[in-house]
């Protein structure tokens, strides 16, 4: 069939024509019929339940009254401004108020004959009442409605004012579903829609609309969920599939000198269960002879570089090269200097590249690169470019995913013939099923465990006007030899006020922690890298018992000896931020403390973001608070992961369906990888029309 129906431009449809579908398409991205018919509602009512006068609540969306309409007044002189009526059922009264269309209403109202009104109620002057409630007589209320449920769609000032508030919608979705109803073609092959007692996608999608019950409605959505979820992962798994077939993968076959010196000589440490566990995954994606391509995941100071570290010598004991990529010049910097030192003694050259390399370095850099002196570079962003070309590449670390996109991490395996291996680290916790979702063409690794011997860091919050108390524990702190952090906010639309407000904090922190007895650094981003960078080292060295900082320090430097962290107006940090910067401290033996300062006032939101940080430390469970929170579509790296196509499921309070989701997709792929068998049909042809629309997959492969 050359024609699409679903195609069909929106202005055609019965009820809409030009001007309405100008604002369709400008306000909710509607262009055709097939849009317009993936615009779900976003809640129901109940038609058939109707409530008291006596039991209304102010937190009531719409409520449905039966009774009678009396005592009918008007307002404003001469010129009628307002009506308003008494409504009684057998339980009291409540006002009705209109402002509008009176001269018509006026007339209609017979105090004898039963209404159903329909409205959501407020309080005014201590009494309930509905404004320009929905009127029915209840003799005609059975001609007119087949199904008790309502369905309520999103709408926006400017749809209203072109009649499509959520019962204009309505109103031309009736009329589409009498064009289209017949049309609806399944996407799921028979099998599976009997194997999992799912409803047909028509029904589905007829009843999402326009619901029979309850009951009915929940199946519908069950369908369509699962599918939106079921297409979702087939492509990242699909995704996977071509990129182990197509890609072969070097093979790290044999443990060798470099890996065996540094584990018996320079690791003063047992590794703990959670690191070898991954050591040993990570060791079989590397003989498999398929390329690794996976995620680890542990909370900051699990010891994820240690591990990382480990493969790299893996891979050069197979003599391959390896490199790390950081997201900041200090965290590069950091990583650096960490893994020199871990090397000591190792014949093992180590290089670092960022944005700040001198060029007559970067080209020595460069020749080693390709000549295979270089063992081990570390970088920024620096290393995407082209000019950067490995003799063999063998293995990429990639550090805190989520602040590369997915078009970086393609790059890089751009730089051998054959891909090298990929592993990511990622600090930020992913709960389960947004990494299943967001990363679900990765395999995942989990640190669950910090090393041995880390105290939990004890978190507290404190309003401002218990600055001195804060003052006071400082002093007892730095007494014991302790270093403490400060960090501001510094978020741009406000840079200058934030620059300021660090400022006056550095000023008056210098004053209550004068020289010579104390000593105070200053580190933020508008410091010439040098000065950053004298500063910070003082800090490192000891010679300065207080870091004030902006978020800079954020994925920063490693200092043991500081073990207290206090986030300055932290209501105004999200949760993610908020627990990489706790995780800055609590790195030594000694106990730790975080201590979120806040204004008087906070947003609700804000309170729930520090009353989590003090309740827990566990990044996951920080992590799922963080997702409720803020919903997927704000969290870093997910805008290109199709969870934005998702249009009615959610993926953390839609777990299950997701799970389901998952499965199947792998059952389905394992059975037929080509999808080529012609029971599979529907679903190639779904996802040929799915690729047409949504994200462009095209580019993560
Ligand atoms: P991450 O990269 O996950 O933040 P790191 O690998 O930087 O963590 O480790 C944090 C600190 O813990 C480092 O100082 C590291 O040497 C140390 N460490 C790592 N693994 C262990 C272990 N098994 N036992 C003790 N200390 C460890
Ligand atoms: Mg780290």
């Amino acid at each position: 069939m050359s024609y699409n129906l679903f195609e069909t431009p929106i202005e055609f449809l019965k009820g809409v024509g030009p001007l309405r579908a100008d604002i369709l398409k400008k306000e909710l991205q509607i262009f055709t019929f097939g849009d317009l018919l993936t615009f779900y509602p976003f809640r129901y009512l109940d038609r058939s339940r109707f409530f008291q006068t006596d039991e209304l609540n102010t937190n009531m969306p719409f409520v449905q009254l039966k009774g009678y309409i009396k005592d009918i007044q008007f307002h404003g002189g001469k010129r009628i401004t307002r009506m308003t009526a008494n409504f009684y059922d057998e339980h009291g009264k409540i006002e009705l108020v209109w402002f509008a269309g009176i001269k018509w209403l006026k007339d209609k109202f017979r105090p004898n004959i039963e209404y159903i009104i329909f409205g959501k109620p407020t309080v005014f002057n201590g009494k309930f009442n509905i404004t320009h409630p929905e009127l029915q007589a209840v003799a005609e209320q059975n001609l007119t409605t087949n199904s008790s449920l309502q369905a309520f769609y999103n709408s926006t000032e400017k749809l209203k004012t072109r009649g499509l508030d959520s019962k204009g919608i309505s109103s031309i979705m009736r009329n589409l579903m009498i064009q289209v109803a017949g049309f609806i073609e399944e996407t799921l092959p028979d099998g599976l829609v009997l194997d999992l007692k799912l409803m047909k996608r028509s029904q589905a999608i007829i009843n999402i609309h326009f619901p029979k019950s309850f009951p009915i409605l929940a199946e519908a959505q069950n369908r369509i969920k699962f599918e939106e979820l079921f297409f979702l992962q087939l492509k990242l798994l699909k995704l996977k599939l071509i990129r182990t077939e197509k890609s072969k993968g070097f093979i790290f076959g044999s443990v060798g000198k470099h890996f065996n010196d540094f584990f018996f000589n320079c690791l003063h440490f047992e590794l703990t269960n959670a690191q070898k566990k991954v050591i040993k995954e990570i060791r079989t994606d590397l003989g498999s002879g398929k390329q690794m391509n996976r995620l680890l995941q542990g909370d900051v100071g699990s010891g994820k570089t240690l591990v990382a570290l480990m493969l790299m010598l893996l891979g050069i004991d197979n003599s391959y090269q390896a490199c790390i990529m950081a997201p900041t010049e200090i965290l590069a910097i950091q990583h650096f200097e960490n893994i020199k030192k871990l090397l000591k003694g190792l014949d093992i050259k180590v290089c670092l590249l960022t944005g700040s390399t001198k060029t007559k370095e970067r080209k020595i850099i460069h020749e080693e690169l390709l000549n295979g002196q270089i063992n081990i570079l570390i970088g920024t962003h620096a290393l995407l470019e082209d000019i950067v070309q490995f003799q063999n590449l063998g293995i990429v670390i990639i550090d805190e995913q989520h602040r590369f996109g997915v078009a970086q991490r393609a790059k890089l395996w751009a730089k051998n013939d054959q891909p090298p291996h990929i592993l990511v680290m990622t600090a930020t916790p992913i709960p389960r099923t947004l990494a299943m979702t967001c990363y679900g063409d990765l395999e995942i690794s989990v640190i669950d465990e910090l090393p041995p011997g880390r105290k939990a860091i004890k978190t507290f919050h404190y309003f401002e006007s218990k600055r001195l108390l804060v003052f006071g524990f400082m002093k007892e702190q730095i007494k014991q030899g302790r270093q403490i952090y400060v960090v501001y906010p510094l978020i741009n639309e406000s840079e200058k006020l934030d620059l300021m407000n660090l400022m006056q904090g550095y000023e008056s922190i210098v004053r209550v922690f004068p020289l010579p007895e104390y000593a105070v650094s200053i580190v933020h981003g508008k410091m010439k890298a040098a000065d950053k960078d004298y500063e910070m080292q003082r800090f490192v060295k000891g010679e300065t018992q207080i870091m004030v900082a902006t978020t800079v320090i954020e994925v920063g430097v490693d200092v043991p000896n500081a073990s207290v962290m206090i986030i300055e107006n932290s209501e105004r940090f999200g949760l993610s931020q908020l627990h990489q910067l706790r995780g800055r401290v609590g790195r030594g033996a000694d106990q730790s403390f975080c201590i979120l300062m806040t204004g008087n006032k906070i947003s609700s939101d804000g309170k729930k973001r520090i009353e989590t940080m003090v309740r827990t430390t566990d990044g996951f469970e920080i992590a799922e608070q963080d997702l409720k929170l803020r919903g997927p579509g704000d969290i870093e790296g997910t805008q290109q992961s199709g969870i934005t196509d998702l249009k009615l499921s959610d993926i953390i309070k839609d777990e299950k369906i997701l799970l389901l989701a998952r499965k199947t997709a792998i059952e389905v792929l394992n059975d037929d990888p080509q999808l080529e068998n012609p029971k599979n049909i529907r679903i190639v042809n779904e996802l040929k029309n799915l690729n047409k629309h949504n994200t462009n997959w095209s580019k993560i492969s």
